[in-house]
């Protein structure tokens, strides 16, 4: 007989107020990477922002292209260059959120599937989980206290 497999994830959601000055900080930061993307084909403007150990944070959008899959997403936009120039460092959180360009107002973005392997990606390789969090769609701010959370039966380097 065939046995079932439950997997469990608890996220935590945040009211606003309940954000530390950590997740604070990188919030404003992918709001604002949100309102510089280059996103002329679907107004949808996408920003992440990821902090190191020491503070540094770096910053994404998402960047389009007339030649649709030539693009790329906020948060491997930041990942990728966040690797490029700390190549040694480790990612303390990830912040990620959206909004329409003619809406002021944040909405929740949950990243891709392409997205979420690359998280993963460096979160294996770093050996400690990433937190990521997200703007929820109620308001409040959801908080995956891993990528395996939003990831699960992932592909990594395990598996090569
Ligand atoms: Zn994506």
């Amino acid at each position: 007989m065939a046995s079932e497999l439950t997997i469990n994830i608890s996220i935590d959601v945040l009211a606003p107020e309940e954000l530390n000055e950590r997740e604070r900080k990188a919030m404003q930061l992918a709001q604002q990477a949100a309102s510089d993307a280059y996103a002329p084909y679907s107004n949808f403007l996408v920003g992440a922002a990821l902090v190191l150990e020491d503070g540094t944070m770096f910053k994404g959008s998402n960047q389009e292209n007339a030649a649709y899959p030539s693009g790329l997403c906020a948060e491997r936009t930041a990942l990728f260059a966040f690797s490029a120039h700390h190549p040694n460092e480790q990612i303390e959180m990830l912040a990620v959120t959206a909004r329409r360009r003619n809406d002021t107002n944040f909405l929740a973005a949950m990243p891709c599937g392409a997205c979420r392997q690359v998280m993963a990606e460096y979160e294996h390789k770093q050996g400690k989980a990433i937190p990521v969090l997200l703007q929820g769609p109620d308001g409040n701010f959801y908080r995956f206290k891993s990528v395996a959370d939003l990831l699960p039966f992932q592909f990594n380097r395990e598996n090569l």
